[in-house]
């Protein structure tokens, strides 16, 4: 058996939902026509945070698979314009991923103004019609916020993904595990929560076997399934450096008593 979170698993999760019927769609797909009664649906959401060249190495298996997905890149940490021109010739969604309120340290005006300067940067190179907010959960500010004073309409977008998607239960790697537990921001507001027993992809996939449930929504970060043992052991090097990294910064924080930076590296949600 494949060991978890490699390319490998996530093959395996992707035939999983399959062969027990959930067609995957994107999530612009899903908006512009919501199922008929009955069927399987399952959306699968890959936030860009850290690594565009890992996220093509997924949208190549999805495409092998004949599986349509999602992609939020981050500006302008992971805008690779030619990373998104080939996501999007394999068939996929390209979306927004957006950090304007911890980047503008809740400055709400100033935020809204970002977005709109960020999304006509995306849309230079692909039309975007969906957004999804990036967590970052040691910053103050829940990005989500904005739409508590901006509608979707207002930059011709069909939907967020953590916000238009309240009757689909939200499963995301956050923490190398898909329980919830733990994950305050990293979950649809007022949504059901997936069951906490569920740990590894081995646990999902035995789920997904007998579930009832029709309507799934995945978030997987590319970076955190590399392909084989030397990918595997480079994304661990990976992640102890960014835990570092934050370490120094917090402390350095500390020190001077001040809030997080916008610079911060936050590569988790
Ligand atoms: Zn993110």
């Amino acid at each position: 058996m494949a060991r978890d979170f490699t390319l490998e698993k996530y093959r395996d999760l992707c035939c999983c939902l399959q062969d027990r019927g959930f067609t995957p769609v994107t999530l612009s797909g899903h908006l512009r026509q919501p199922d008929q009664e009955g069927s399987r649906r399952v959306i699968l959401r890959h936030d860009v945070d850290l690594s565009p060249k890992m996220a093509l190495r997924m949208a190549e298996l999805e495409r092998e698979l004949g599986i349509q997905a999602t992609y939020y890149f981050r500006y302008p940490f992971t805008f690779d314009p030619a990373a998104i021109r080939a996501t999007i010739r394999l068939g996929h969604e390209v979306g927004y991923h957006y950090e304007v309120l911890t980047k503008t340290r809740g400055d709400l005006p100033q935020a809204l103004r970002l977005f709109g300067e960020e999304l006509a940067a995306f849309r230079e190179v692909c039309p975007i019609v969906t957004v999804a907010a990036h967590g970052g959960s040691r910053s103050p500010q829940d990005n989500r916020d904005i739409w508590n004073h901006a509608r979707f309409g207002d930059f011709n977008l069909l939907g967020e993904a953590y916000l238009s998607l309240p009757d689909f239960l939200y499963f995301s790697d956050t923490g190398r595990t898909w329980s919830p537990r733990g994950k305050v921001r990293d979950s649809i507001r007022n949504g059901r929560s997936p069951p906490a027993e569920i740990r590894t992809t081995t646990d999902l996939l035995h789920w997904i076997a007998v579930t009832r449930e029709a309507r799934l929504s995945l978030n997987v970060h590319p970076a955190r399934w590399p392909s084989g043992l030397g990918g595997e052991a480079m994304a661990l090097g990976q992640d102890f450096l960014n835990n570092l990294v934050k370490g120094t910064f917090r402390r350095v924080r500390a020190l001077k008593g001040s809030p997080a930076t916008p610079e911060e590296p936050d590569h988790r949600e």
